[in-house]
């Protein structure tokens, strides 16, 4: 079975009960047990719910792994990966220009039960060995990172890991696992904000973690049951509903992205255009070799920052606001949205600077989307 026929009928495409297309929402909590002596397959939902099971094996299937675990958000779901495998006194190596709320996660929680951290360059695999102590016992990375689109070689970081004795965890939320299946590169867990571009339509919050091994697959499910983060049976059925039109979603998204960001890439205005999909990208050949599509998340600067707040403030159909990979195309602006939480000296010095703008590219007609930019971007 291909890809593509995979992601519908791969895995739970039917209801095992009735046949139906969609798989039922199961809003019970608890269930029926016929005999003591006997474990039956569902007992409480915190545990294990019908919903949640098809969702679970449909991430497992789409990225490769031995077990998927869904969660009530991406930043639950990074939680449970991470605490599965860390203990007081362990350290991490993590990307250094990643998701806001993973920079909280490792800045403003995990160092409270004594779990230190080290950013760094992952796209350099120097830096990161570099970066690696005794007690490193996690590398976290994210690529492509956000907001400055950089690209990891995960050859080349699973190779360090080992040698290392690392577990290696990737943020995969911006390919998703249509163009990029890391499990498959070496790389031990995958995390994704499901919110993002396997939801698909702006309308849920959801996490997921792949594993490549079922050893770790059982890690992360104790974490899930005891912590209880899970996701709702509704919501694991409106994200069963989104993977569906995934092939279609990503392939034209990104066929957007590419048009604008070339488009961008030839005006005066914008400065430097971030997207792997650009020859000129410096992590472009690699992940032409390692994945099978560049995304639809570009960034761009401006040759001021007057220019910037008059495109934020005057485009019609993109929509300001936070988040990404809905098909409503989303435009936003990391230093005073998603990463405003970070320090100012550590915003500038990664290139988060007052004139970067992100988009995230919908299903609108790009000839529109690209009229409308041009057109705030020379408003006043
Ligand atoms: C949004 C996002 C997260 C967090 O996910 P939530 O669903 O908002 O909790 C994590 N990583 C990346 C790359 C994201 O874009």
């Amino acid at each position: 079975m291909k890809y593509d026929t995979k992601i519908l009928h791969g895995a739970a495409d039917r209801d095992p009960y009735t046949g139906a297309l969609s798989i039922p929402i199961y809003p019970a909590s608890t269930y029926h047990q016929k005999n003591i002596d006997e474990a039956p397959g569902y007992v409480y939902s915190r545990a294990g719910n019908p919903t949640r099971r098809a969702l679970e094996e449909t991430l497992a299937m789409l990225e490769g792994g031995a077990r998927a675990y869904a969660f009530a958000s991406g930043v639950a779901a990074i939680t449970a990966a991470l605490t599965a495998v860390l203990s007081a006194g362990d350290h991490i190596v993590a990307t250094r220009d990643i998701y806001g709320g993973s920079y909280r996660l490792l800045t403003d929680y995990l160092d409270r039960f004594g779990i230190e951290h080290t950013f760094a360059d992952t796209s350099d695999p120097r830096e990161v060995e570099h970066a690696i102590r005794p007690n490193t016992r996690v590398l976290f990375l994210e690529s492509p990172s956000n907001p400055l689109l950089k690209i990891i070689d995960f050859e080349a970081m699973a190779a360090i890991a080992r040698a290392r004795g690392c577990i290696t965890i990737l943020d995969n939320t911006f390919l998703t696992p249509y163009f990029f299946r890391p499990l498959d590169f070496g790389i031990d867990m995958s995390v994704h904000s499901a919110t993002k571009f396997l939801g698909g339509h702006s309308d849920l919050l959801a996490g997921a973690v792949i594993t490549k091994s079922r050893e770790l697959g059982e890690q992360v499910y104790r974490v899930q049951a005891t912590t209880g983060g899970v996701l709702s049976p509704e919501n694991s059925w409106l994200l069963l509903r989104g993977i569906k039109t995934l092939r279609a979603r990503m392939t034209l998204q990104a066929e957007g992205a590419m048009r604008i960001a070339r488009w961008l890439a030839d005006q005066r205005w914008a400065t430097s255009v971030y997207y792997p999909g650009l020859p000129e990208h410096p992590g472009h050949d690699i992940l032409k070799r390692q994945a099978t599509g560049f995304g639809a998340v570009v960034s761009f600067t401006t040759d001021s920052v007057a220019r910037a707040h008059a495109i934020m403030k005057h485009v019609q159909y993109w929509t300001v606001a936070v988040s990404l990979g809905g098909v409503e195309s989303i435009l936003s602006y990391p230093s005073r949205m998603s990463h405003a939480a970070l320090p100012v000296e550590t915003r500038e010095s990664l290139g988060i600077t007052d004139t970067l703008i992100r988009l995230s590219v919908g299903l609108e007609d790009a000839d529109d989307l690209i009229e409308d930019l041009a057109r705030a971007a020379e408003a006043r």
